[in-house]
């Protein structure tokens, strides 16, 4: 069985709802947005298990945008969402559905409660609503207004609907218990006045349902089998089971995973939000967002995003997933895929002495040491190059070996050069190296078998193209920013998380390079070519690095602690 098939707690729900025959074998998820934001990584693990269990059974997973608040959806979310959701390459045909489709049936069974005398209009403020709801330790009260005959009931409730009343001046709600343990059941509101406009009802409708009326109704009616929610509905599990109970039709089978939550990020719409609109980053798609849009513009791959999900697997336990290990699948997946180039961030000039004024040779370098079938390329060499300025020290301590004064190193897929001189400017800044090559060593090796500790990236001077390089590091400074209730998450947005390179310089195969191309800066990192790019400059963003900086960085917090500890010892 491959991974991706494994079991756990919902697919054993299945297994033995099928056993018992309970939906007649039938397995019919829906994946359902509020269209009120673009759609992050949290929701791509909801995606990944109802479209994931659906194909697993061979059964059926809708698309439904839960449409039922008009004051925060947009047009604009739901033509994201169905982008994105392509993209992570799910399909569910022709069976896309709104709950505002739904609208007049779910007014009809509104009716019908009141009818049987479950339902009520309420004329209590919204502030004495809260006020009688009581709390986690003290019962709720009755409204006064809980025994009102059925006709004065549905009167009004049609004159709600009439646009009769203004907005907070009647709600409808279910008539359950007032004393009940779990508050969501001390007759919840089932439809409230919204005076707003619905991008599809347009002004048809001056009452709309709430969620828990709407959601489990539309299950319903979608014939849904396995409603799939996370744990902050649990809770509301008796109200779904209530509702479709008490209107008698169809039942599905709600249940509840952990949500995912992710490390140095925030995984909800409305502080998601707030980055936008309070100009944090550059919009939803920046590539610093945790949204699918921004992991996209980031150069995350479809696969890297739905491998981290399986990875990441459900459950019941509320935790906090580390981000590395998403950075970990994409790393993996284009270690795969990604055609090496040679770029330099941070240029050092190198020029070779001995290298004749005009040659130029054509160096055959490897595009994909994973995959044969990439073939090879040729990379320019002249006398002129740029390396990277960390690749060189004058002064080098013990462990440094790649380029110092009086060192030979190997320049990838090209020469051995050895440094002679060192020239500065008038503030002693490092501006030139002088080097001297061997020709006996193209291609990288030597004749007489001698060894080098270290091989360079490098580019030609004159054959190199500038472009801007995107640089990101994580939204957030600290692991958990949403820990520290006494301020705000937004203080805790890393100021450097974005750094812009202009130019750096790269290998002129590149140059026909388009949107979405994805590369190996060898030694450096994975980037993406952004979509700003034009004809005259391309834009790269940085994927990700090539090793988890991450957990080196833990490694080294760790051992001097240690050693010090040792040394205190003896003392002690
Ligand atoms: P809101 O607070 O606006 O309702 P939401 O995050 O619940 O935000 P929805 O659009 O309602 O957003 O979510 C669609 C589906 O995705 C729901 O079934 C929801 O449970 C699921 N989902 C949302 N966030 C996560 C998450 N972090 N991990 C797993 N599933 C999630
Ligand atoms: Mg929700």
């Amino acid at each position: 069985m491959p991974d991706d098939n494994s079991s756990n707690f919902i697919t054993d729900i299945i297994d033995a709802h099928n056993d018992s025959a309970r939906f007649a074998g039938r397995v019919h998820t829906r994946f359902p947005p509020e269209p009120n934001g673009y759609l992050h990584i949290g929701h791509a693990k909801s995606i990944c298990l109802n479209f994931g269990i659906a194909e697993r059974y061979g059964g059926l997973c809708n698309l439904r945008f839960d449409d039922t608040n008009p004051a925060k959806e947009e047009q604009e979310y739901i033509d994201a969402i169905t982008e994105d959701l392509r993209w992570l390459g799910y399909q569910w045909h022709d069976r896309v559905y709104f709950a505002s489709d739904y609208f007049d049936q779910l007014y009809d069974m509104a009716v019908e409660l009141i009818r049987i005398g479950r339902a009520y209009v309420d004329e209590l403020t919204p502030e004495q609503i809260r006020e009688y709801r009581g709390s986690l330790t003290e019962p709720g009260r009755e409204s006064p207004y809980r025994n009102r005959p059925v006709e004065e009931n549905l009167a009004l409730f049609e004159k709600m609907r009439a646009g009769g009343f203004q907005e907070g001046e009647a709600v409808l709600r279910a008539k359950i218990d007032m004393s009940s343990g779990n508050i969501n059941m001390r007759d919840p509101v089932m439809y409230r006045i919204l005076d707003t406009p619905h991008p599809r009802t347009g002004d048809k409708w001056k009452i709309y349902p709430m969620y828990d009326f709407a959601h489990g109704q539309s299950d319903s009616i979608e014939a849904i089998t396995h409603s799939i929610c996370t744990l902050e509905y649990e809770d509301h599990r008796p109200l779904y089971d209530w509702y479709l109970d008490n209107i008698e039709i169809y039942h599905p089978q709600q249940i509840e995973f952990a949500r995912l939550n992710l490390s140095h990020t925030v995984l909800s719409k409305r502080k998601l939000i707030r980055l936008v609109e309070e100009g944090y980053v550059r919009g939803w798609d920046d590539p610093r967002m945790p949204t699918i849009a921004g992991l996209r513009r980031r150069g995350y791959t479809p696969s890297a995003i739905r491998r981290f999900c399986e990875e990441v697997g459900v459950g019941k336990v509320k935790g906090v997933v580390a981000l590395h290990k998403l950075e970990y699948h994409i790393r993996q997946d284009l270690n795969k895929t990604a055609l090496r180039v040679m770029a330099v961030i941070n240029p050092l000039k190198v020029v070779i002495e001995n290298y004749p004024d005009d040659q130029v040779e054509q160096m055959e370098a490897i595009n994909n040491p994973e995959d044969e079938s990439a073939g090879t390329r040729r990379v320019p060499f002249s006398k002129v190059l740029y390396i990277e300025r960390d690749d060189f020290m004058e002064d080098p301590p013990r462990k440094f070996f790649r380029l110092a004064p009086g060192r030979e190193v190997r320049l990838r897929y090209a020469y051995f050069i050895t440094c002679k001189d060192v020239i500065k400017d008038a503030d002693g800044n490092v501006v030139e190296l002088r080097c001297a090559y061997d020709p006996e060593t193209r291609g990288g090796a030597a004749p007489d078998g001698r060894r080098v500790k270290a091989t360079l990236h490098w580019v030609s001077a004159q054959h190199a193209i500038k472009a801007e390089a995107r640089l990101y590091e994580t939204l957030f400074s600290e692991e958990y920013p949403e820990n520290d209730r006494d301020k705000d998450f937004t203080d805790f947005v890393n100021p450097d998380s974005l750094t812009v390179v202009d130019p750096i310089y790269v290998e002129p195969h590149v140059k026909s390079a388009r949107a979405g191309d994805r590369f190996q800066f060898e030694r450096l990192a994975y980037f993406v070519v952004d979509e700003e790019s034009t004809a005259e400059k391309l834009v790269f963003n940085r994927t990700v690095t090539l090793r988890d900086q991450w957990r080196k960085a833990q490694k080294r917090a760790g051992k001097p602690a240690k050693r010090r500890r040792r040394r205190k010892a003896p003392q002690g």
